[in-house]
């Protein structure tokens, strides 16, 4: 059998993310290894209402196959919210996503052939390197620093032919960082000098807690590449709706890549969204969300300082839902995380992250879905199964 296999699905595995979510199903175990947003701020009601809504006025079309591109009226409703932003976008050039992870795999279809150079992130977005993983590339990371990117080794990749960058510049996942905004300009001005594409996936970008908000990379290019975003984090992720803004001459390709993959992205669900944006702020449920997160954040850093040992180093994340651990360098986390289930708790040891098999002694915690209870107790426990492994 294993013969039949297109040779793409050779170098590609399961989500190890995925794989650990089955052991945290067991309830007792504290986990926080998920990356989920927390369910208790799903808009339940108000979806229940714009639903009903949608069939009652809308009905039959709301059921029926619609066009490629997306909704005209949810497209100029992503476009005022990033007005609000400070930045204008033509409606016209946004193009309505099955989820933002589908952008990914259209990425890899439009751009990438076997052994193109696709710059990442050190550590990276898992599902970023799934997703490209199957179009066969060979990946350059590049250090992620406090503030950013190490722009030397950008600079050098993109010397060495890369063809484009994917990056998560607010809040990433998984370490939590978020670029300063000399290194927004900076990346900007290399990708335009090397004329290479910077995909700006911005999933986290809304859910700040702390700072200033910073503009994106790609209000900085005068060759714009992609930008992404997402109604998971803000909405609900079960919608599965994202989207993409590009430029016409990229936006026609990834037409035709979605064409090819799925048509478009469920009629229904752009529907409900575009009447929940319409009947409901938005904002307020987004300030509902950064609010308690930011609450669950500043507790898991508390309790860090309170229960690890020395010696142990974490990231300062000022939204999103991750922080990003540092281990002594001797002391692996994929050990950690068999010790951390015996006491209960989990996280995903960092080590998948890095496509150069690094990073063995790093983990990441996400704070977006346990209460303030569930993690100081599940820090304390963490702390208990490393001091026990230091030792
Ligand atoms: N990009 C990043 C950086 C993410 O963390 C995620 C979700 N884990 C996605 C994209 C995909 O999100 P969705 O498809 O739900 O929009």
């Amino acid at each position: 059998m294993s013969n039949q296999f297109a040779r793409r699905m050779g170098t590609v595995h399961r989500s190890f993310i995925r794989e650990i979510l089955k052991v945290t199903a067991d309830p007792e175990i504290i986990s926080f290894a998920g990356g989920l947003p927390n369910p208790e701020l799903f808009p339940v009601e108000a979806m229940d209402r714009a639903s009903n809504e949608v069939f009652t006025e809308i009905g039959t079309s709301a059921l029926q196959y619609s066009t490629t591109e997306g909704d005209a009226g949810l497209r100029a409703l992503i476009a005022r919210r990033y007005a609000d932003r400070g930045l204008e976008v033509d409606p016209d050039s946004i193009l309505v996503t099955t989820g933002s992870q589908q952008i990914l795999d259209l990425c890899g279809k439009v751009f990438l052939d076997r052994g193109d150079k696709v710059v990442i992130e050190r550590p990276g977005y898992l599902g970023a390197i799934q997703a490209f993983s199957l179009f066969e590339p060979e990946f350059v990371t590049i250090a992620l620093e406090d503030d950013g990117p190490s722009l030397e080794e950008l600079e050098a990749a993109l010397k060495d032919g890369a063809k484009c960058f994917y990056a998560v510049p607010n809040f990433q996942n998984p370490s939590g960082v978020s670029y300063s905004l000399e290194k927004r300009k900076a990346v900007a001005a290399l990708m335009d000098e090397y004329d290479a594409l910077f995909v700006e996936d911005d999933p986290y970008g809304e859910l700040r807690f702390m700072g200033e908000d910073l503009p994106f990379v790609y209000s900085f290019s005068k060759k714009k590449g992609l930008l992404c975003g997402s109604f998971s984090k803000i909405a609900a992720p079960g919608f599965r709706i994202g989207w993409v803004v590009a430029e016409k001459e990229i936006y026609d390709k990834l037409v035709i890549a979605k064409q090819a993959a799925d048509l478009h992205t469920s009629t229904v669900s752009q529907l409900i969204m575009r009447r929940y944006m319409e009947s409901n702020d938005i904002k307020t449920h987004v300030g509902l969300i950064k609010e308690r997160y930011g609450r669950q954040r500043e507790c898991m850093v508390e309790m860090i300082g309170r229960y690890f040992p020395e010696g142990v180093t974490i990231t300062q994340p000022e939204g999103g839902m991750f922080l990003w651990v540092t281990l002594p360098e001797q002391v692996s986390s994929m050990d950690l995380l068999d010790a951390a289930i015996k006491e209960k708790v989990a996280f995903v040891p960092g080590k998948p992250f890095y496509v150069d098999g690094s990073g063995e002694n790093t983990l990441r915690l996400n704070f977006s879905n346990s209460d303030e209870a569930r993690i100081e107790e599940g820090i304390k426990r963490l702390g208990k199964a490393l001091e026990a492994m230091l030792d």
